[in-house]
């Protein structure tokens, strides 16, 4: 019997547990942290062996293969003793992967990600066919492969998932835009980082396809240096592409092999340029798997975005409240401001990741009235923007900044929190932050 050691017991290591177990693996789960009591039911129920709080090397050297859980870097002691020992160390959707014939959708992409992976779900789902969706999001992707049989799967996917395959080959993968981000895990090295994001298209072949931003120069300069096997389809709002997908007055061109479709972009459900892209990426997809017009049509109409994504949260006294918690580096907040109509107010601040705030500077003359910082160090803020707006003010609480946004803020504006950077010095994580962000809202 073949040993698969899983290293992480979280949701994609105990979905692997699993998969293992149902194909005929030994599998043992260890975990340096402490695993969640729902998680242990289930390793007890299919009576799978597991450890918490430490890593015995004993039981872990001796596999046949490892999956690894995204979280764990590198350079962690058993993972380096593994590598020596030259036991295979693979990620859950390369695993996964193996058990399944269904059609793969892989979506990759610095921000983007979740919000193109849920609208792909979604037309998929109104186009009637049986699709799974996982991945980074929701349940895990191995699970589903052993205990469904899904004919597609949509699966939204980490560098570091990435960083684990050695055969994952998605007949579809979109690359939604590539910027500096966990540089701490590429050597601060920003072509490792670009050489990972790639990885989604290294095994695919000409019958494959590549859908990504023909905007993003970051993605067209690697490609040139680069070539892939795979077809490419690109997306663009700037220019008209001869294949891919772009704009022209307005709406949104589809162009595959002889066939063209059009959509208007003023009933799209999702606002801001961004989301423009993120549509044109899922809606090429559908239309690759034949998907007809008009079910993409109703489908990018009627889906209803991603908590903690420029949502919308509520007006009060004609001033618009929405929540960007999501909003995690400057790439993310520079679409969040691009696609303000309205004077606003922004919420920003926590952990910078290296920000560059440059960038946003433009934006930030044009429709910032006053900054709100949330943080428990804003000084990087203040220097980059207190010359620039009249308003910046320190909070160091949810509540307190909501409170600021609420006097500063008058008929017709924006609030919008937006914040750049991680959220780990004041909040659990974005969700925390986002709904704290909600409550304090609806407490005014
Ligand atoms: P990811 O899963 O890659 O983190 P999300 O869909 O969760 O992506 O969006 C993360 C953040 O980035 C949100 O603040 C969102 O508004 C913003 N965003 C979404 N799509 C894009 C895009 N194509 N380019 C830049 N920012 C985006």
């Amino acid at each position: 019997m073949e040993r698969l050691v899983v290293l992480g017991g979280g949701e994609s290591g105990v979905g692997t547990a699993i998969l293992g177990q149902k194909e005929g693996f030994e599998v043992f789960v260890s975990d340096k942290g402490i695993i969640k009591e729902e998680y242990k039911k289930v390793l007890e129920h299919f009576e799978i062996d597991w450890e918490e709080r430490q890593h015995t090397e004993e039981k872990i050297l001796n596999a046949d293969l490892v999956m690894k859980s995204p979280g764990i870097p590198d350079k962690v002691p058993v993972v380096v003793k593994l590598k020596e020992k030259g036991v295979p160390i693979i990620s859950e959707i390369e695993f996964a992967s193996r058990y399944t014939k269904a059609t793969i959708i892989g979506i990759t992409g610095s921000n983007g990600k979740t919000t193109t992976t849920m609208l792909t779900n979604h037309i998929l789902k109104e186009g009637g066919l049986h699709v799974g969706m996982a991945g980074n999001i929701g349940d895990s992707y191995a699970k589903m492969v052993a205990e469904k049989d899904f004919d597609f799967y949509v699966l939204e996917i980490s560098s570091f998932q990435l960083d684990g395959i050695v055969d994952f080959k998605p007949h579809i993968a979109i690359l939604t835009n590539i910027t500096p981000d966990h540089l701490d895990r590429y050597e601060y090295k920003f072509e490792n980082y670009i050489a990972s994001k790639f990885r989604i298209a290294k095994n695919q072949t000409k019958e494959d396809y590549l859908i990504y931003d023909a905007d993003d120069e970051v993605i067209v300069q690697w490609l040139q240096k680069n070539p892939v096997q795979s077809k490419l389809l690109p997306f663009s709002i700037n220019r008209k592409l001869d294949e891919g997908a772009y704009l022209e007055n307005d709406k949104i061109i589809i162009k595959t092999q002889n066939n063209t479709i059009e959509m208007g972009t003023d009933a799209l459900a999702l606002e801001g340029k961004h989301n423009v892209k993120n549509t044109m990426a899922a809606t090429t997809a559908a239309k690759l798997i034949s998907i007809r017009k008009e079910t993409i049509r109703r489908s990018i109409e009627n889906f209803q975005g991603a908590e903690h994504r420029l949502e919308k949260v509520l007006k009060i006294h004609h001033v618009q409240y929405v929540n960007d918690s999501k909003a995690t580096n400057v790439n993310a907040t520079y679409y969040a401001l691009d696609s303000m109509k309205t004077p606003t107010v922004w919420i920003v601040g926590g952990v910078d990741k290296g920000n560059d705030y440059k960038e946003l500077m433009p934006l930030v003359r044009e429709k910032v009235k006053a900054i709100i910082c949330l943080g428990t160090d804003n000084s990087k803020i203040k220097d980059a923007f207190g010359n620039v707006v009249d308003l910046v003010v320190e909070t160091f609480a949810m509540d307190e900044a909501v409170k600021v946004a609420y006097k500063i803020a008058e008929r017709g504006d924006t609030v919008l929190l937006s914040p750049a950077c991680a959220s780990f010095d004041l909040f659990k994580n974005y969700e925390d932050r986002g709904k704290q962000f909600k409550e304090a809202v609806k407490k005014l």
